[in-house]
């Protein structure tokens, strides 16, 4: 390794990873894309999913900030899915409301409705003021750039009160703009249906209400990288304002100063397409007729290069209405088609994803079902690994671990349990009279035999072959004996004949005690010395 490589390790990783977000907060956005960028290469070496989906989302805010709206919309995409699977659900939450901007920017209205709504539900479940702000406002911006004027007002209202409630109180400065902006949007739809400017009352209250924030609040405190935006963002709506109120002087030093705003990252960005609506806007207002048609033709291609879909919508209707305006009604129609054919591009594009959203469930599913087989398949590797596959009793695996649990928690109390080794007789011969499945069927009987002669705190095993053992919890020998006795006695009175004629069985026994000092190895070499003299004497 390059030595000066930083270490790869989770510090290193989030140690990086603060760095990008300072950048982004202080609005060098490069820099900040490069580090989330490196996060994320180190993160997937690593295997480190928490920091593959952290990177993912920064690397996401970045792009948004760069208006690489598709890019950041994989990014965000895959963020929440790699939260989702993580469980990490404030983590959702965070992208799910940057997915819906995203998503929005890209026209993608639907999708974006989809994603801040179920980041507002997941936020419910948290008990965190600053991800419900973010939600309902990404659910109030998903909804007014999709019409529905109304929903977006009590989404952006939920927001502020959330916010407002809070302790300490947390920033009403984003819903608040959008707001604001839910007002530009709204008048310059209804300007189009109704040929003239509707009243601009409530978009003046909302920005006095942002401007009075602005005065309120920090810029500082500004959520990551938004600085520069806001900054862009205020001016367009001062220009704006200043413009639809026939202060053209005031409008046009307002765009200037947005200009030199807009060119702060340092790449085009979806600013510079505000810059050429407000120009056009002026221009318009001018009655430069020439003007105003190349600033809206200037507006569409930014916002077509930046992915800024909603702008490049919004300047086709623009160009439509000037043209209108100058009586250019063929002209205007041709604005109408193009807008018409850039809905159906944003559709089949959002198809697209649709279908990789799908994938993802069905793998998500897949995914959880090999889970359950791999759980399930361990509890049966575990099960047949303790078990004695013939007989279906305890093995030697699991005797051992059972006795030596018995014997030292019995030897600690001063209550050593009894073990008995059991022997089938000259069952060598069963074998070769009878046949080695004839062998079988006795082991099989004689393992229920025992089974069914302990209590449920003792074990009775197989240890191999013809051997069998039993653990008693009791430490009183004759008790031992006794049971060993019943055993005995029932497979000798066992009809064997019903296995096969003339068959019979019988088994020698050692019964010992556990002394101090004894190990399972040593208690069962006991009992087998123990069981052969029984044998012995009994022959
Ligand atoms: P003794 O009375 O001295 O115990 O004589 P024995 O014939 O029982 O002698 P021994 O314990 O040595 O014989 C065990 C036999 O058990 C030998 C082996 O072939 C047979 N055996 C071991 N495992 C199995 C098995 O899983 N199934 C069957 N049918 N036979 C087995
Ligand atoms: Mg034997």
């Amino acid at each position: 390794m390059n030595i000066d490589e930083p270490a790869l390790n989770e510090t290193s990783l989030d140690t990086q990873l603060k760095g990008a977000h300072l950048a982004l907060d202080g609005g060098d956005v490069q820099t900040g894309r490069e580090l989330s960028h490196k996060v994320l290469k180190a993160a997937q070496t690593l295997g480190n999913k928490r920091f593959e989906a952290k990177a993912l989302l920064c690397l996401a805010h970045c792009d948004r900030m760069l208006s690489r709206y598709r890019r950041a919309h994989r990014a965000s995409q895959l963020a929440a899915q790699g939260f989702q699977l993580l469980g990490d659900t404030p983590g959702e939450v965070l992208a799910l409301a940057t997915h819906a901007f995203v998503a929005l920017n890209l026209g993608r209205n639907e999708e974006a409705v989809e994603a801040a709504l179920l980041s507002v539900r997941l936020s419910e479940f948290l008990d965190n003021d600053e991800h419900s702000v973010l939600s309902y406002n990404a659910l109030g911006a998903a909804y007014f750039w999709s019409h529905h004027f109304d929903k977006a007002e009590q989404a952006l209202r939920t927001a502020i009160q959330i916010a407002e409630h809070a302790s300490p109180p947390l920033s009403t400065f984003q819903p608040q703009i959008n707001q604001w902006w839910a007002q530009v949007i709204r008048i310059f739809h209804e300007r189009y249906y109704e040929g003239g400017l509707p009243s601009l009352a409530l978009m003046r209250m909302h920005r006095e209400a942002v401007m009075r924030q602005v005065v309120r609040e920090d810029a500082s405190e500004f959520p990551m990288g938004t600085n520069v935006t806001t900054e862009a963002v205020l001016l367009f709506g001062a220009s704006l304002d200043a413009c639809w109120h026939g202060q053209l002087d005031q409008a046009a030093d307002d765009l200037v100063a947005l200009t030199g705003w807009a060119q702060r990252y340092g790449t085009l960005t979806w600013l510079s397409a505000l810059e050429a609506w407000a120009g056009a806007e002026i221009a318009w207002a001018r009655r430069d007729w020439p003007g105003a048609t190349q600033h809206a033709a200037k507006m569409i291609e930014i916002a077509v290069t930046v992915e800024h879909e909603q702008l490049a919508c919004l300047g086709h209707l623009l160009a439509s209405q000037l043209f209108m305006a100058q009586g250019l009604h063929g002209r205007a129609l041709d604005e109408l088609r193009r807008l018409r054919l850039r809905e159906q591009l944003i559709r089949s594009d959002c198809l697209e994803t649709r279908e990789n959203v799908v994938d993802w469930q069905i793998d998500l599913r897949l995914r959880q079902q090999s889970i359950d087989r791999l759980e399930l398949t361990s509890r049966q590797l575990e099960k047949l690994s303790l078990e004695d596959a013939l007989t279906g009793i305890p093995n030697r695996r699991d005797f051992e671990r059972y006795a030596s649990e018995l014997l030292q928690r019995g030897l600690e109390q001063g209550q050593p349990p009894c073990l008995a080794l059991v022997d089938v007789d000259k069952f060598k011969l069963i074998n070769d009279n009878f046949s080695h499945q004839v062998g079988d069927a006795v082991l099989k009987r004689i393992a229920q035999i025992l089974k069914s002669h302990v209590r449920e705190d003792d074990m009775a095993a197989r240890l191999g072959g013809d051997e069998f053992v039993i653990i008693f919890k009791t430490t009183d020998l004759k008790v031992a004996q006794q049971v060993c006795q019943r055993i005995c006695d029932a497979v000798r009175a066992f009809d064997w004949s019903s296995i096969s004629p003339q068959l019979e069985s019988s088994l020698s026994v050692g019964v010992v005690r556990a002394e101090p000092g004894d190990t399972v190895a040593s208690l069962t070499h006991r009992s087998d010395t123990a069981m052969y003299d029984e044998k012995k004497t009994r022959r």
